[in-house]
């Protein structure tokens, strides 16, 4: 049930003594860097001033902003010619930040990424069908490496094509696949048209949900229309990319390899550590990197640490699923929204199909939420106007969570704009 027991169970103050002494190296390569080797001089950081893992925060945190500003080579701790690979973020905005590995680091990627899907049951009988984009995205090489090194017969399928997607499940005998959840939830819709039905036509029995927030209903969806065991797989390209944090057979959380990591969650505004088990933003540091280490990366993910010991047996602490980011929260009337709160209400309402938008108006001095839904097939008749009724309870439900009072629009099944990457959720129509 481990692919590495001794690591995975390893008792705290042992991983914790583990951790010092990988995050005094981890600060020794930084310095190499010109960012890092910069900004020690200037704060008076000597490596050595590491004697505590606390000892972490005297480091400043690492942004975004700072790889862009550095980009592309200013975060290198080797020289160029031991690097073997680059990867980017997938970031709309702003230039992609990218990332160095050398060919240890790609080892010690593959091997977490190996660790998460043998976790979950994934063995070398396995025919794992990588349904994301392979290049700088790191769903792609990624879960790939990972499922080779496991053992399993890759189908490195790549993102679209949901028709092709399918037969190639069926010819093949796929048993997992990785996939983003808003496209698992797409290609249902396809699986349907199709007239195949993937829980007695296929022979899938695990999926990892990727990349992107989804609800706890979303996944339970998942579950139900293909007849498997969905798992929750965070990771960044900036920590390398999937196998970050995954979710063990318990589903409770995802467990953060923290003998490749150093967790923090801290108050976004203060940037305070957070008491144990509240929320605030995950920030992150590399402990084995070697081509381009990066110390207390601010994520603008939040979460919380889940308190306590998983009946796992892995001792490696759990983070909650992912809320949001801190750029994607929406203000609105003075009212903080996350799209996965609308998400979460969404797909508890029967009669809500696999796909909706949230439009951000300005009327007048007034800011405007226009959602719109798209209806399931079954419940469309070819008359929206007849579903008042659920396009009413939309408005009620949502209301009862955001507290304010969006304007809902049905739309018909498969007509709002369909992404085969992470799912674009908001228009901010919204001027400056
Ligand atoms: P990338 O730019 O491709 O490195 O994307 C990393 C970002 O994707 C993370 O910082 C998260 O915001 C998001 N992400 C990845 N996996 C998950 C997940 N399982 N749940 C929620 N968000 C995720
Ligand atoms: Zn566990």
């Amino acid at each position: 049930m481990y692919w590495e027991k001794d690591i995975e169970t390893i008792p705290r103050e042992k991983l914790e003594a583990l951790q010092l002494a990988r995050l005094k190296e981890s600060v020794a390569k930084a310095s190499s860097s010109v960012f890092y080797g910069d900004l020690f001089r200037k704060i008076g950081l000597d490596p050595n001033d590491i004697t505590t893992l606390e000892d972490v925060r005297k480091i400043p945190f690492t942004t975004k902003d700072d790889l862009r500003d550095h980009w592309p080579y200013g975060f290198l701790a080797v020289p160029k010619d031991d690097l073997v690979r680059m990867h980017s973020s997938s970031g709309t905005t702003g230039r992609a930040t990218v990332i160095f590995h050398t060919l240890n680091d790609i080892n010690e990627w593959t091997n977490i990424v190996a660790r998460s899907m043998y976790m979950t049951g994934m063995r070398r009988s396995d025919v794992f069908q990588n349904i994301m984009t392979y290049g700088l995205f790191t769903g792609g090489l990624g879960f790939h490496y990972g499922a080779e090194k496991v053992g399993a017969l890759i189908i490195p399928a790549g993102s679209g094509n949901s028709k092709r997607q399918i037969q190639l499940m069926q010819d093949f005998g796929t048993t997992a696949i990785h996939i983003i959840p808003s496209y698992a939830l797409h290609l249902s819709s396809v699986f349907e048209e199709m007239g195949v039905d993937p829980k007695s036509d296929t022979q899938l029995a695990i999926a990892f949900l990727g990349a992107e927030p989804h609800s706890e209903k979303t996944r339970e969806k998942i579950e139900q229309f293909y007849g498997l065991k969905a798992y929750n797989s965070y990771g960044l390209s900036e920590m390398d990319g999937p196998g970050v944090a995954f979710e063990c057979p318990y589903q409770n959380g995802m467990h953060v390899w923290e003998d490749n990591f150093i967790l923090e969650v801290v108050d976004p505004d203060t940037l305070e550590p957070v008491a144990d088990g509240d929320g605030g933003e995950l920030v992150m540091t590399t402990l084995l990197r070697e081509g381009m280490p990066i110390l207390r990366y601010r994520t603008k993910d939040l979460t919380r640490i889940i308190p306590g010991p998983c009946e796992c047996g892995r001792t490696h602490r759990r983070i909650e699923r992912i809320k949001g980011r801190t750029d994607d929260m929406l203000i609105l009337k003075g009212v903080n929204i996350f799209p996965i709160q609308i998400e979460k209400k969404l797909m508890d309402i029967p009669g809500v199909g696999t796909n909706f938008l949230i439009v951000l108006e300005r009327e007048g001095f007034n800011d405007l939420m226009i959602v719109k839904v798209e209806v399931q097939k079954e419940f469309f008749s070819g008359d929206l106007k007849q579903l008042e009724g659920l396009r009413r309870r939309i408005v009620e439900d949502l209301k009862s969570d955001i507290l304010i009072t969006p304007k809902v629009e049905l739309v018909e099944p498969g007509t709002l704009p369909k992404s085969e990457g992470k799912a674009v959720r908001v228009i901010d129509n919204r001027e400056e």
